[in-house]
């Protein structure tokens, strides 16, 4: 496919797309848009965690009774379905476009790939070792340790499981927001993760990758792991249902590799793509202090003023907020130089 018509190429070799990036619709009036909007939210993401939830729901969740008691039994299992979907899934997108290279560059917003860039802050120097190795070793064992503790919880009473199957359309209403909750959930916690210490003990590990790949979705400290896996426990404070539990946390666990994929479209025939949805949060990554959230389902970054659709415009406004951090952190220094004699 060529690339040019959607986007354009600089002198680098980096590619982005033309289209600005746009919230939900029915934030901006476009209310003639909500159609399109809503295929573009249920396919493809959306469904495909449908799909996994349904399959971990009915072959891979042990029995009620199982789970009212902790057992290494049980967890192992939980991990091993949970390392070996991410191996398969997440590992597929790198094979075809990062190991093989499929399509090149085409799409690609960074013209480089992370195996070409060995760096002293990543485990043995590279990004796809240390990346991995965070992913399988750390943020997936604390994703089962919160699938089992939320399970336990609802196995032994610990919730607000509704039985009643008369409420399916509170259901369906919970499934429908479960990618807003998450919105919600990542753009404060990440918010946070953002400040002074925070950022320098535990979310620089993720922003090592400042071009990310599938690998880096899930690298993370263990205190951001938690953080960021642990949104399918509002199921068990909100009146809701351990299958949409279910779903909060598949969508959250699987869904990480969108932000992630560093190519704006997939091809999967010659003239067939998919829209990846990547850019919003590779601008985090290449920015860091644009894009806190997601997609726009909640549009918390451009009520916050941190949104960055990549055009021109963007980019003005968010130099334009740099500068005047900057001028900010000048004026409060020199008081806090002139205070700090008074102690002694
Ligand atoms: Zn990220
Ligand atoms: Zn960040």
């Amino acid at each position: 496919m060529d690339d040019l018509k959607y986007g354009t190429r600089d002198k680098r070799g980096n590619w982005s797309p033309s289209e600005p990036l746009e919230v939900a619709p029915f934030w901006t009036g476009k209310f003639g848009e909500i159609g399109r909007w809503l295929v573009g939210y249920v396919w493809p993401f959306n469904t495909i965690f449908m799909i996994v939830t349904l399959a971990y729901w009915y072959f891979v969740l042990p029995a009620w009774d199982t789970m009212r008691t902790v057992s290494w039994g049980w967890g192992l299992w939980l991990y091993a379905v949970n390392a070996a979907g991410i191996f398969a899934s997440y590992g597929a997108v790198e094979l075809f476009y990062y190991v093989k290279r499929k399509q090149g560059t085409r799409f690609k917003y960074n013209h480089k790939f992370p195996a070409e860039q060995p760096s002293e802050v990543f485990w043995f120097k590279s990004q796809n070792i240390d990346n991995f190795l965070r992913s399988f070793l750390i943020t997936i064992p604390i994703w089962t340790l919160i699938e089992v503790a939320t399970f336990w919880c609802f196995a032994n009473g610990y919730s607000n499981w509704i039985h009643d199957t008369n409420y399916w359309p509170w259901f369906l209403v919970l499934i429908f927001l479960a990618p807003a909750i998450h919105e919600v959930h990542f753009f404060f916690g990440h918010r946070l993760l953002h400040q002074g210490v925070l950022y320098k003990w535990v979310h620089k590990i993720h922003h090592n990758s400042i071009n990310p790949s599938p690998w880096s979705s899930m690298s993370m400290h263990p205190v951001e792991g938690t953080f960021f896996l642990s949104e399918m426990m509002w199921h068990l404070l909100i009146p809701s249902h351990p299958f949409v539990a279910l779903f909060q946390l598949t969508s959250t666990a699987y869904g990480a590799i969108v932000g992630h994929i560093g190519f704006d479209k997939l091809e999967l025939t010659d003239d067939g793509a998919m829209d990846s949805h990547a850019y919003t949060h590779y601008l985090h990554h290449k920015y860091f202090e644009v894009n806190y959230g997601g997609d726009g389902l909640v549009p918390l970054d451009k009520w916050f003023g941190t949104w960055h659709d990549g055009t021109k415009e963007a980019d003005e406004r968010m130099k334009e907020r740099f500068r005047r951090k900057k001028e900010r952190l000048k004026a409060v220094r020199p008081q806090e130089e002139t205070s700090a004699p008074s102690a002694h």
